[in-house]
């Protein structure tokens, strides 16, 4: 067997490669991973992580008011950017360097800088040649901003987290999760909000009940949301820009952001040299043991572009190095995987969409409630939350769950443990609720909806 460097060599210390590298060590393999910018990749740096600090920040503007009708009189509540900025990047360097330390004391040696392949046992770092047994590529991905007049002017979620200063009026241009979460944000924040969408409605892909109402809430929350128009141009006058709309309307901004999807990192990583291969999209083609075209070399997360989310990387990451390293078999399933949209109010789901559910089964029983919550019961908010649970009517399994409305994501997570495990409605009904939460609605709903 050939003399290598290491055992495994990981590009990319993201959720992915990190998870990858400390499992594949405390295994007892000899591993380096290469990191170009910052440990803990996008989501703790300029992903998940700070989303999330700023989300709890813009929701504290409809806490003061909703203090009120419980009798607290809180005055005028004053909001400082630098110091959320300062405190968000106080925490993130923090992690930063707690993820130092696991890979450190995992044995794993960091190297910083920008790697990439020469051939399929050998990575340069640094015009280093470095040489392992197997590769691993976490690279991720980036923001994706398309190339019209005045791009230079537009700021990407990655800009998003550092601004100097909070602009007046906003444009998020872009239907994802990332567009639709940052409108929130910034309206919370006190900046006027225009979302800006290309499509008849945003967050494509989940229940289409859901995304009317959240749209409604949204709204009703002060944000302009404008579908099936796009942004032909922007142009800048000193600190205004001014975005040009597909029908000729203009609409001025302090800053514009687009969040229009993300490209794989595979750019300039000598992927051609080895014999890597993409697909349409650039993203890395993996087969079922993540591995590329070229045997020896791995990838994962993101840069495979397949389920963007970080705790998919993770799962991926241990079980691959689980796999190389224990003998363990790949089990990851990718079906009834949870997600969540931070937006305000949030939205989660787990498993099929009504949609979806309709066109793959041959009954089904869609159950529905919708109320306003009892935390707005002294408020004047017209805010409503959606339970929607999507039941096979062949074998009484729950095959969907949705849910609008506040802490969304923690109560959808415990209901994905139920539906993984196969549970049926009959379970569901035979659980006995927590009173008063809005959980219980998810065992209590008795009739399904016409
Ligand atoms: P990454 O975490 O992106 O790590 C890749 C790393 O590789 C980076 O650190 C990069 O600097 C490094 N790198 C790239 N090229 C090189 C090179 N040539 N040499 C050395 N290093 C290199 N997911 C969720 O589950 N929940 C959320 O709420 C959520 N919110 C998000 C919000 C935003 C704004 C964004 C952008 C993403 C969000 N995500 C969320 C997605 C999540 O961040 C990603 O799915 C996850 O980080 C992917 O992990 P990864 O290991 O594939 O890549």
């Amino acid at each position: 067997m050939a003399d290598y460097q290491y055992d495994l060599f990981v590009i990319g210390a993201g959720s992915g490669g990190v998870r990858a590298a400390r499992v594949a060590a405390d295994l007892g393999a000899r591993v380096a991973i290469a990191e170009e910018r910052y440990l803990g990749g996008a989501c703790v740096n300029v992903g998940c992580v700070p989303k999330k600090l700023f989300v709890y920040a813009a929701r504290f503007a409809e806490d003061f008011r909703l203090a009120a009708g419980y009798g607290w009189r809180p005055g005028r509540p004053g909001f400082a950017w630098p110091t959320l900025l300062a405190n968000k990047n106080r925490e993130i360097g923090r992690l930063n360097e707690v993820y130092r330390k696991l890979l450190e004391q995992a044995g794993v040696a960091i190297l910083s800088g920008r790697a990439g392949l020469i051939d399929a046992h050998t990575v340069s770092v640094n015009a280093e040649p470095v040489t392992a047994e197997r590769i691993l590529i976490a690279t991720g991905g980036r923001p994706n901003v398309p190339d019209i007049p005045g791009r230079r002017h537009i700021i990407s979620s990655d800009e998003a987290f550092f601004l100097n200063e909070l602009p007046e009026t906003i444009i998020i241009v872009g239907g994802g999760y990332i567009a639709v979460e940052f409108a929130g944000i910034f309206n919370g924040l006190g900046v006027a909000t225009t979302l800006i969408y290309r499509g008849p409605l945003f967050l494509r892909g989940f229940d289409h009940e859901l995304r009317e109402q959240l749209a409604a809430e949204m709204r009703q929350k002060g944000i302009t949301l404008r579908f099936e128009t796009v942004v032909t141009r922007i142009d800048r006058d000193g600190d205004r820009l001014t975005a040009t709309l597909a029908d000729g309307q203009r609409q001025g901004a302090g800053r514009i952001m687009y969040a229009t999807g993300r490209k794989p990192n595979t750019d300039g990583l000598g992927l051609d040299k080895a014999g890597v291969g993409l697909d349409a999209d650039n993203a890395i083609i993996v087969n079922e043991r993540y591995q590329t075209s070229v045997p020896s070399i791995y990838a994962l997360g993101d840069v495979t572009n397949r389920v963007n989310l970080t705790p998919v990387a993770l799962a991926e990451g241990m079980a691959l190095a689980r796999h190389l390293y224990a003998g363990a078999p790949l089990t990851l399933g990718y079906d009834n995987i949870p997600t969540c949209v931070f937006s305000q109010p949030s939205l989660a789901a787990v498993g099929l969409t009504e949609a979806e559910a309709r066109r793959e089964y041959a009954a089904i029983a869609v159950y529905k409630s919708c109320f306003k919550p009892m935390r707005l019961a002294l408020s004047d908010s017209t805010e409503k939350t959606l339970l929607k649970l999507i039941v096979d009517r062949a074998s009484d399994r729950v095959i969907g769950a949705h849910m609008l409305g506040p802490e969304a994501g923690e109560i959808v997570q415990g209901i994905a443990i139920a539906i993984k495990a196969g549970a049926t409605k009959r379970d569901f009904d035979a659980t006995i609720g927590i009173h008063p939460t809005t959980a219980e609605e998810f065992v209590t709903l008795r009739k399904p909806f016409a």
